[in-house]
């Protein structure tokens, strides 16, 4: 998954333009610019409610375009002092992307880095949309001896599933925990990782981070998906030429964190505002620019399109008052 995503030469983000009608799919910065709008005031709300901590770095993880972090300054510009204490980290691994982000954000001073690791112990305000299920899973399959991994090998020259020898133990997850014989469990440790050096910063010197992707809590099954050109593939079937992901089990997730909150897409959205924010701006539209901004609200908040299928779930520290969005 990770070469097939990442590869400097062959991987998919390297080498693609994924994102809008001529890509492989779409994601909510760029179905609406409320999306950003929110969760850049629900990011300054934080702030003030923390104190305006200065300076302080303002993150986003894996930003595609840069279209959420230009509609978060955008929207930010008047918050009072936000934009003169905010140091604007960027956390993408492929240069192509980077040098999209910076024409998106000229103007702007981002700093771009490799891993979360690098991330400055500083107060962290910090944002990540679909950007832990770009991280590569690994699946077992619980079965009548014990674990067995779920490996790919060739058979006849084709890329095909099989299983691993019988392991002594499987990850140590709840899902994992909780499996009944015969299921298949996946193992985001590579998200694990990432979102530690955010949850520690965090516990360490304040902030939030909002994490929102499509999953589950103590998710189960085989959720590894590939996406080419808006149609679902076989994931084996064109490797680094098709977007690869898994759904995120946030139980794992939320833990690494002393305090959280973990809600559906849909419900966050609307407690921020969207249905107030959709109509102001449907003030200045008509006819197929109105449609399309309806459409737009609609996908966002839906429970039958975007709007239960991704969660959000926002980490912070203890003590800190409550995460904007949440009840
Ligand atoms: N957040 C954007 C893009 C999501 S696609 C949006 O909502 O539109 C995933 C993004 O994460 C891309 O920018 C991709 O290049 C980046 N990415 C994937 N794996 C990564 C890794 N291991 N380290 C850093 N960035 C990564």
């Amino acid at each position: 998954m990770a070469e097939c995503l990442l590869h400097p030469v062959h991987g998919y983000y390297t080498t693609r333009e994924p994102f809008g009608t001529k890509g492989d799919f779409t994601t909510a910065p760029e179905i609406s610019q409320m999306f950003g709008e929110l969760f850049g005031l629900a990011l300054a709300q934080a702030w003030l409610d923390r104190g305006s901590p200065a300076p302080f770095t303002l993150a986003e993880l894996g930003p595609g375009r840069g279209t959420l972090m230009a509609d978060i300054r955008r929207v930010t510009k008047a918050v009072p002092g936000f934009h003169a204490a905010a140091r604007i980290t960027l956390v993408e691994a492929s240069p192509r992307l980077r040098e999209v982000q910076a024409k998106t954000l000229a103007g702007q001073t981002p700093t771009w880095i490799d891993r979360a690791e690098d991330l400055p112990e500083a107060p962290l305000f910090l944002v990540a949309n679909e950007f832990l299920d770009a991280l590569p899973i690994r699946q077992f399959q619980h079965g009548p001896q014990g674990w067995q991994e779920r490996l790919i090998g060739l058979r006849d020259g084709a890329l095909t599933f099989g299983l691993s020898a019988p392991l002594p133990q499987g990850p140590d997850t709840p899902a994992f925990r909780h499996a009944a014989e015969g299921v298949l469990v996946e193992d985001n440790l590579p998200a694990r990782v990432v979102a530690a050096e955010v949850a520690t910063r965090i516990a360490r010197h304040g902030g939030i981070a909002y994490w929102i992707d499509y999953g589950g809590w103590r998710s189960q099954g085989d959720t590894l998906q590939a996406l080419r050109q808006h149609a679902p593939d076989d994931p084996l079937a064109h490797p680094g030429a098709a977007d690869l992901t898994a759904h995120v089990d946030f139980e794992p997730i939320a833990a690494l964190s002393p305090a959280f909150a973990w809600d559906t897409q849909g419900a966050v959205l609307a407690r921020l505002g969207i249905d107030a924010r959709a109509k102001r701006l449907a003030c200045s539209l008509t006819g197929a620019a109105l449609e399309s901004h309806q459409a737009a609200h609609r996908r966002l908040t839906h429970p039958e399109e975007m709007g239960s299928v991704f969660k959000v779930l926002a980490m912070t520290s203890t003590g800190a008052p409550p995460p904007p969005g949440f009840a």
